[in-house]
């Protein structure tokens, strides 16, 4: 058939939004094509993504843990990839040819933008430097904060993350932070298991700002949870990043883009 096939690929899949978000997304922007899950077992991810592209695949999202296979298996791959060393979406070029982006980074800057948290000569500190940590570093400069803290548990992880950038941006320890932040991002796993970062209340109640890469149904984490309990004024999950990431792959494929608040309202009407 004419319909252009798309999909997101990881394992787990069962679980994933993207096909939702994606067939929403064709319907209001009047697109013709098909949004699908596959599982990838191990060792298996090149194999799998060339017989879908092969099979009438234009391009796909790729998730946990196939995001470096992705970024290995690309043979041209945008600034943002190059920077997170990690790909979330693949496109097949005119020539055939496989392009490699990542759109987590610039989902997160939407979502902050459009909840009008300080970014532009803000002093930002992130949590964590794991893969999602490494993704949204590029986007966040270039929103010109005055300073960007990395702290992790593994201190080496944040210096030499950190090492990668401008003097703007530095790496430490939990017990190094000092002073205030006007944004906190938390990308590190914490919350996915209920537990909470080693960071003290004084830092996080002078925030204005406390977001919380991951998301749940109920736009509650534990670090969102603390945040509230200490009256930061803007708390959010990261669910709107995660529509955003979408939104961002759907133009790279289709050269339209859906609309953010449309999508909130329909996935996330609490
Ligand atoms: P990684 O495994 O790559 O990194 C985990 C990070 O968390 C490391 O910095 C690690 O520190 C830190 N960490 C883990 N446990 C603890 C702890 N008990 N105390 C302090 N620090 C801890 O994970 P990712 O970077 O891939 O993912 C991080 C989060 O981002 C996840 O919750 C994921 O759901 C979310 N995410 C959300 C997206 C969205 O669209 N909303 C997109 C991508 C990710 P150390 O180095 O010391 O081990």
């Amino acid at each position: 058939s004419n319909t252009d096939k798309y999909a997101v690929l990881g394992n787990p899949i069962e679980h994933s939004m993207s096909p939702l978000l994606h067939e929403f997304f064709a319907q209001k922007t009047g697109q013709d094509l098909s949004y699908g899950r596959i599982l990838v077992e191990t060792g298996t991810f090149e194999k799998t993504v060339r017989d879908f592209f092969k099979n009438g695949g234009r391009g796909c999202n790729v998730t946990v843990p196939c995001k470096l296979d992705a970024y290995k298996l690309a043979d041209s791959l945008s600034d943002y990839a190059k920077a997170a060393g990690a790909v979330n979406t693949l496109k097949v070029m005119e020539d055939g040819s496989i392009y490699g982006d990542n759109t987590d980074g610039r989902g997160l800057v939407y979502d902050l933008k459009r909840l009008s948290c300080p970014l532009a000569d803000a002093r930002i500190l992130i949590i964590g430097a794991g893969g999602a940590a490494k993704g949204i570093l590029l986007p966040i400069l270039n929103e010109a904060p005055k300073e960007i803290v990395i702290a992790n548990r593994t201190v080496s992880k944040a210096q030499s993350l950190s090492s990668l950038y401008s003097d703007k941006v530095k790496g430490c320890g939990f017990d190094e932070l000092e002073g205030s932040f006007d944004l906190i991002i938390n990308a590190s796993s914490t919350s996915l298991s209920g537990e909470l970062p080693p960071i003290k209340d004084e830092i996080i109640e002078k925030a204005q700002a406390v977001y919380d890469l991951m998301y749940s149904k109920t736009a509650l984490t534990t670090f969102t949870q603390k945040a509230l309990s200490l009256n930061v004024p803007k708390v959010s999950d990261g669910f709107g990043m995660l529509i955003g990431q979408a939104i961002l792959s759907f133009e790279l494929w289709r050269g339209v883009k859906p609309d953010f608040d449309s999508a909130i309202k329909k996935f996330r009407p609490c």
